[in-house]
């Protein structure tokens, strides 16, 4: 009797291992620390690759954030800033990669996203306990930084300050730049589809369980936890810069995280959102950077001549987007505003 039972359970155990083998709608989901935010990944699949995702993913938030953090003095980026002032400074095929893409969407963008002005990110200190509304006479001086200063040499991959103002912040855009690591690490793991939320950041991979495309919310700046419309995107990503993700208020006035290069303050574009669409989240987050800075009619200027489509919420509520964005099942939903 006993050799049956247990012959039974080992049967019964099997049917269950291979039937979670064979489950491709179970849901991973976990939470992970990386790039000063909280990261959270969705994962379907079968739960052995979905786990195995989750770890791929999060042990290269990890690494890329030791590369591109402005704030750990370890990281290749600081290396990099304490240096390359005095003389041209070698750095990884990676970073490189990342700064030669930056500088031409600050270019594109006539410097509306501006990768030099680390300074006058640590002079405001948004987000931080430092917080605080810097005198004109701290800001002036740095405005002599601007990312033309930043100069590169292909051949022996070296970065180059030509002006002692110059340091490089990539907040903008290393996010961007992770989550389309995160896509190409899960097209090589056996997951059907996932959603990767980094910040203001998603990316989407493969699909839904039902074989359906994911849907992604667009937040109501005023109310950033109410929606005020939805995009669906199978895989890609769907990147937000808002003067609502971080920002600190003194007598009455909000001072947000995303600086106009030429004034050295927070940007006034009358933009309070601008949520991109496209295939490649780092586009997305050198684009969404760029045209928060450039306002409405030049920041849809700028996307009309990338394959991007987007959502602009302005500060008095009203609503654009590019002429494609029915492409993404785009769903407005109503404003608080
Ligand atoms: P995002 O949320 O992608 O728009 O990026 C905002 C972050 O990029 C800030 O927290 C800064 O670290 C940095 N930053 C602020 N203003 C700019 C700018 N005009 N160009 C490039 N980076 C910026
Ligand atoms: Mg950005």
């Amino acid at each position: 009797m006993k050799k049956v039972f247990a012959a039974f359970s080992a049967l019964v155990l099997m049917c269950s291992t291979c039937a979670s083998c064979a489950r491709t709608d179970y849901l991973e989901e976990r939470s992970h620390y990386a790039f000063g935010t909280v990261i959270t990944a969705k994962i379907w699949g079968n739960p052995d690759s979905a786990a195995d995702a989750a770890e791929k993913c999060f042990d290269e938030l990890d690494r890329l954030d030791a590369v591109f953090s402005a704030n750990s003095e370890k990281s290749e980026l600081s290396r990099l800033n304490a240096n390359a002032f005095a003389a041209a400074f070698p750095v990884s095929d990676e970073l490189f990669y990342v700064i030669k893409t930056s500088l031409e969407y600050c270019s594109l963008s006539d410097g509306a996203l501006d990768i030099s002005l680390g300074r006058l990110v640590k002079l405001w200190a948004i987000g931080t306990e430092n917080e605080r509304v810097p005198a004109e006479s701290e800001i002036s001086p740095l405005l002599a930084a601007d990312y033309t200063q930043i100069e590169l040499d292909e051949e022996s991959k070296t970065v180059h300050f030509l002006n002692e103002y110059v340091q490089i912040d990539l907040g903008a855009v290393a996010k961007g730049y992770a989550g389309d690591r995160m896509l190409e690490i899960l097209s090589g793991c056996d997951v059907t589809g996932a959603v990767i939320s980094l910040g203001g950041n998603i990316v989407a991979f493969g699909s839904k369980p039902d074989g359906g495309a994911f849907t992604i919310g667009v937040a109501d700046p005023t109310s950033p936890s109410t929606l005020i419309a939805t995009v669906d995107v199978s895989s890609g990503a769907v990147v937000t810069s808002g003067d609502y993700q971080r920002y600190f208020e003194e007598n009455g006035a909000r001072y947000h995280h995303i600086l106009d290069a030429a004034t050295g303050r927070p940007s006034e574009s009358g933009i309070a959102g601008v949520t991109i669409i496209c295939e490649s989240s780092f586009e997305a987050d050198c684009l969404s950077t760029a045209v928060f800075v450039l306002g409405k009619e030049k920041g849809l200027r700028l996307l009309a001549g990338t394959g991007a489509e987007a959502v602009i919420i302005e500060r008095n509520g009203a609503v654009s987007t590019t002429p494609g964005i029915s492409n993404c099942s785009y769903n407005y939903l109503g404003g608080t505003a």
